[in-house]
């Protein structure tokens, strides 16, 4: 075939083609189905490219911000570690998502740290290479996997797990309350071929709360609850420790919190598949309630972004990098700004801590204690 032939009517081109014609083939797609595949697609899903992450991506995290991030959170692990009894193997350090590796990178290079068994999970084949990169020699022992339940398996002795941004990567369900019960949102296509969103015909029997009016919502992540579950029984089998930092609430007041990015800006879901990041804000309450069922993991109350960062010194540290190479002041102090002011990430973020019956008190509640 010459260079200038068209492509065959059959080539598959873009995720939206694939998706318009997986729909046409074989009906609507669910909310998750549509998510996962947006995100992590072998060949056009959003994680799958080479920069999503930064500058050149959709979004900046708080690790790509600044390194003292990942020193504030090196410190709260320092500081849970120093007050574990003796135990005879390596503690295992788990991350979730870990992105360009940056956090990890940061946080191994805190003296305490260095003795550890890193586990990271990560299902994009294009940023575990960038984490091969930029983690290879900087650990003793480096362990990669696709999914979380397969690393609590293969481990024996207590973990701290940690996960920035992880949680609102995870697929999403949405519902709406009809006149039938809660019907489920789905992706179609319409008869000129674009995606859009449709309600599935019958109503699903298993929500067990009822709508208070007709056109309410309900947004449910059932791969989020799956691991908190799974979670609490690693935690109640081997003991440690777990610290999310995500955006979301205690409460979202029903409302749907689907979005995606391109460029840093936001744009409809249906857009740009494979080309936006999309992402929904963490409904911790019902995360919780899963903890209050387990009798030997305890979840710590929700904190800032911000107030956990300047509990653990983010400001001292700032001044001292400033004071050993002052031409870097105005930086530092941007970067402490982003990542604690309630305008920036410092009150839409929330740290959720979790932590084994007879694990030692996390910061900052440990001082907290102390103090009253
Ligand atoms: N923690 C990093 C990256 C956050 S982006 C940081 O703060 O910079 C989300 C990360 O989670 C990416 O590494 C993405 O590939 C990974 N991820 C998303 N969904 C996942 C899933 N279901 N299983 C494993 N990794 C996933």
């Amino acid at each position: 075939m010459s260079s200038n032939a068209p492509a065959h009517p059959e080539a598959v081109l873009s995720l939206k083609d694939f998706l318009v014609r997986q729909i046409q083939k074989f009906g609507p797609l669910r909310l998750d189905a549509y998510m996962h595949l947006c995100l992590m697609h072998p060949q056009w899903g959003y994680y799958q490219r080479p920069t999503p992450i930064g500058a050149k991506g959709a979004f900046t995290t708080a690790p790509e911000i600044s390194q003292m991030f990942g020193e504030m959170i090196g410190a709260w692990m320092s500081d849970l570690c120093s007050r574990i009894p003796p135990h005879a193997s390596p503690l295992n350090l788990i991350e979730l998502g870990p992105g360009r590796g940056t956090l990890m990178v940061d946080l191994l290079k805190i003296q305490s740290i260095e003795n550890v068994n890193v586990h990271l999970i990560e299902q994009s084949e294009s940023l575990k290479k960038i984490q091969q990169k930029n983690l290879l020699q900087k650990a003793s022992s480096l362990q990669w996997y696709s999914d979380v339940s397969t690393c609590f398996e293969s481990i024996s002795s207590p973990f701290i797990l940690i996960a920035n941004e992880f949680l609102d990567a995870l697929p999403v369900r949405q519902f709406q309350w009809t006149l039938e019960g809660w019907r489920e949102r789905l992706v179609t296509v319409t008869h000129n071929g674009s995606l859009s969103l449709g309600l599935d015909s019958t109503p699903v029997p298993w929500i067990q709360h009822q709508g208070q009016k007709e056109g309410d919502i309900l947004e449910l992540c059932p791969e989020a609850e799956r691991l908190i579950q799974n979670l609490c029984t690693a935690l109640e089998k081997k003991g440690g420790a777990a610290l999310f930092i995500d955006y979301g609430a205690s409460d979202l007041k029903a409302k749907l919190t689907l979005q995606a990015l391109k460029d840093h800006k936001s744009l409809s879901i249906l857009e740009a598949p494979g080309e936006s990041d999309l992402t929904a804000h963490v409904n911790f309450g019902s995360l919780e309630k899963i903890v209050k069922k387990s009798s030997s993991t305890k979840a710590w109350p929700l904190l800032t972004q911000g107030g956990f960062l300047l509990s653990l010194g983010l400001k001292q540290r700032s001044e001292h990098l400033a004071k050993a190479s002052p031409r870097h002041k105005a930086e530092l102090d941007f970067a402490v700004q982003r990542l604690t002011n309630p305008e920036a990430m410092g009150m839409l973020f929330k740290v959720w801590i979790l932590t084994s019956k007879n694990f030692p008190i996390p910061e900052p509640f440990f001082s907290q204690r102390a103090n009253t």
